[in-house]
């Protein structure tokens, strides 16, 4: 099982370095270059993306407060933290991922005419399994969907390791009307169908979290047409 594991992972990592790359920097970008279906996930990402940079907001200042974002793609919310203040390490395993994130954040900065963080955040080309460190806040969204249940828990419980305080994760939820969605999805193949994509029921997550030593203390979800995440926050017990 690890071996397939090993394997799949290889795969998600070659995808998000070349096709899948190409089209999640395009869906997570701001240009008119996506289709219908892709301009619709990037607007339910957008709203994930918001709802976090809203509880992070609620709870005052991110000056100094260091974080981990785990499996940033092009850095939608890396970035925002980092304008904010905070202390990031940004890390992907597509390290194509991981330099455009890097790319936009020299940008964004450009472009708000902003003082830099205090401590430049670290755009890095690694599987979150393997990062190291602690942090007051770990962060971890739409990542989940590559991972097959039985890697779940191993998954959750690094990262859970890596936070002081604060985990904030989001997957796609595993409902029978999404399950069906899926599977009709599946009927119907395309490009972007060149990774798996798991749903996780939500009382398997909140259960490798309690595991880990976290209690949920915030819940949300986004739903729009094609885009499906549900957005927990645990703190360490
Ligand atoms: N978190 C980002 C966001 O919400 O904008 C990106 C989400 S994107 C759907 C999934 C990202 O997870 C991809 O950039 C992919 O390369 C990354 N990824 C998948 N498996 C990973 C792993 N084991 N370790 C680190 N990153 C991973």
């Amino acid at each position: 099982a690890a071996e397939t594991g090993g394997d799949e992972m290889e795969a998600v990592k070659n995808y998000f370095n070349t096709a899948g790359f190409e089209r999640w920097r395009k869906i997570y970008g701001e240009t008119d270059e996506v289709n219908k279906v892709q301009m619709d996930i990037r607007t339910g990402h957008q709203q994930t993306v918001d709802k976090v940079l809203k509880w992070v907001d609620e709870e005052g200042s991110l000056e100094g407060v260091t974080v981990a974002d785990a499996g940033c793609g092009t850095g939608s919310l890396a970035i925002p933290l980092a304008l904010r203040g905070a202390t990031v390490c940004a890390s992907d395993i597509s390290a194509a991922m991981a330099g455009e994130a890097e790319r936009r954040f020299q940008e964004a900065l450009k472009a708000t005419g902003g003082r830099p963080p205090k401590v430049a955040p670290k755009f890095e080309a690694m599987d979150l399994e393997s990062i190291p460190g602690k942090y007051d806040t770990v962060t971890c969204l739409d990542v989940m969907i590559h991972y097959p249940q039985d890697r779940v828990d191993g998954m959750i419980t690094h990262l859970a390791s890596l936070a002081n305080n604060r985990l904030i994760v989001s997957f796609a939820p595993k409902t029978l009307s999404y399950s069906i969605l899926k599977r009709i999805g599946e009927l119907f193949p395309g490009p972007s169908k060149a990774t798996r994509a798991y749903l996780h029921r939500e009382e398997d997550v909140e259960a490798a979290l309690v595991r880990a030593g976290f209690k949920v203390t915030k819940r949300e979800m986004t739903a729009t047409n094609f885009y499906f995440s549900r957005l927990l926050e645990a703190v360490r017990q």
